[in-house]
Order: structure tokens, then sequence, then C-alpha cells
């Protein structure tokens, strides 16, 4: 039996195709987001991918901030609990979710059993958020993707005082033409990010094992100062931007059993 799971988010669209619950048949990432075309063309790539075509697929669930414009979907579940879900496969042991995506940040904080407690979300502003860091890569001529290897080089700490993306923005060229390096300037940019979000996280309660997910997990300069800000050790899975759609694909292996012992 074969499952799609669909994460439309604000800036790009995630589909992973499940078989069986357990097996990923397909996984894309597009970097477009909701109101776009992603969410069609990534649910193309996958089925192409599998070798497979839509009518194949036993149950398709969506999630993310754009979850109700893919027609597809038999249900729509909120990211939180697919980001819950996704990264438990991924990470059994993860009772502490930190998820930085394109224009918000959420906090999470799981039972021993994997249920979901509690949370804490900033969608109302972009400071602490993978928008942020893309203004600054776009400020500072740098690909987003670079950041993380870029931070490695720095020798000096640089504090970033404005939390207003744009304020920060002008504080950031203002460091520019005062020469200073740019390898320092992004370790911190990655430290103003790691500041808020912490602020998060230490609401919700930090019990280990504490995991990552989302796009902004990739940039190891993130997990880095986050986990000098929190004191605790990260882990990050290879997929963690992947975890709302595989979350979802994983709820509709659910919904799937669930019909079939109600039949
Ligand atoms: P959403 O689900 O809200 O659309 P994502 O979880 O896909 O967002 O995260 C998108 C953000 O992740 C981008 O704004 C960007 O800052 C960051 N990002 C994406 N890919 C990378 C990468 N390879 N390295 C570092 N940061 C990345």
């Amino acid at each position: 039996m074969i499952t799609l799971g669909i994460d439309i988010g604000s800036t790009t669209s995630k589909a992973v195709l499940l078989e069986d619950g357990e097996k990923i048949l397909a996984k894309k990432i597009v970097p477009l987001g909701t109101g776009t075309t992603g969410a069609q063309t990534v649910f193309e790539n996958v089925l192409e991918m599998a070798g497979i075509t839509p009518e194949q697929i036993d149950y398709a669930l969506s999630t993310g901030y754009g979850r109700y414009s893919f027609e597809l979907a038999k249900r729509q579940i909120s990211e939180v609990s697919c980001h819950a879900k996704g990264i438990r496969f991924l990470v059994p042991t993860a009772r502490t979710i930190v998820d930085i995506g394109g224009q918000d940040a959420k906090a999470l904080s799981l039972a021993p059993n994997g249920a979901l407690m509690n949370f804490v979300m900033n969608d109302k502003c972009a400071a602490g958020t993978g928008r942020f860091l893309d203004v600054m890569a776009r400020v500072l001529d740098v690909k987003v993707e670079d950041m993380g290897d870029i931070s490695e080089l720095s020798t000096k700490e640089i504090t970033i005082n404005n939390t207003c993306t744009v304020f920060a923005e002008s504080e950031v060229i203002s460091r520019l033409s005062s020469n200073e390096k740019i390898a320092d300037i992004i370790a911190g940019i990655h430290a103003s990010v790691a500041k808020r979000v912490s602020g998060q996280a230490l609401r919700v309660g930090v019990v280990d094992d504490v995991v990552m997910s989302g796009g902004v997990a990739r940039n190891k300069g993130i997990v880095r100062a986050m986990e000098k800000e929190i004191g605790h050790k990260i882990t990050v899975p290879e997929d963690c931007q992947l975890a709302g759609a595989l979350g979802a694909a994983l709820f509709a292996w659910d919904e799937l059993l669930k019909e079939k012992n109600a039949g």
C-alpha cells in the first residue's frame, strides 16, 4: 500500500511516498512554497521517481501552511503534529524538537511515548526564521546553503543588536562597510537566530534527545549556535527538511489502517 505525504510550506514544497508505512519510495523538495506550482511539481516529481501513477496512491494527506490547496489530499493535519510524527520515525528517542522553516519557528515538547505535550510557535516575526537568513544571505551576496561553512571561518564574535529583520539588515550593511569579515558577520547572524529560537525551546522545556527539523537545520552554523545557547547536543537527521511530509505520509498510513479495521 502506498501513502503520500505532502508538506506545502511558505517557502518550499516537500513530498514523501511511503510503502506500507515504513519504506520511503521517493522523496523530493522543491524550492517553491504555497500559492505557486510547488505542490503540483513536487507531486509529479515523486510519482516519476517511484515510477507510479496517481491512481496507485492509496491515501494522500497534506500538511504545512498551504495544506488546504492540495485537492488530492483526503485529509489535512497541522505541521506541528506531522513534524512530531516524522521526527519520531527518524529519531525514536526525540523529546524536544526545534523546527525552523521559511517563515516560522516552533519548539515542540514530546512525552516519552512521542505524544505531543506542548509547543511554542513564532509565525509573527521574520527574526528567528529562514526568512531572516535568506535576507541576510542576499545582503552578503552568499548562498544560504553556504552560510554554515563560511561561519566556521569566524575568528571574532560579532553581536547583531537589532532583532527586527529590517533594522538588522541595515546593521549588517554597516558592518560590511566597516570592513568586518563576512564569516564573523554570518556567525553573528547565526547567534542572533539561535538566541531568539532558543527562548522558545526553553519555554517548552529542553529534554534530551533534542532534534532539529526544517530547512534551516541544514545550516550547521545554526545548529552549533543553538547547541551553545541551550547547552544540549542536537541531532539533525539527514531528512530534517522532509520531516513534515514524512509525518503526513505516516498519518496517511494510520488512516488506511483505521479504514481497514473499520471495514
Ligand atoms: P517551509 O516549510 O516553511 O517552506 P523549510 O522548512 O523548507 O520551510 O525551510 C526553508 C528555509 O530553509 C529557507 O528559508 C532557507 O533559509 C533554509 N534552507 C533551505 N535549504 C538550506 C540549505 N541547504 N542550507 C541551509 N539552509 C537552508
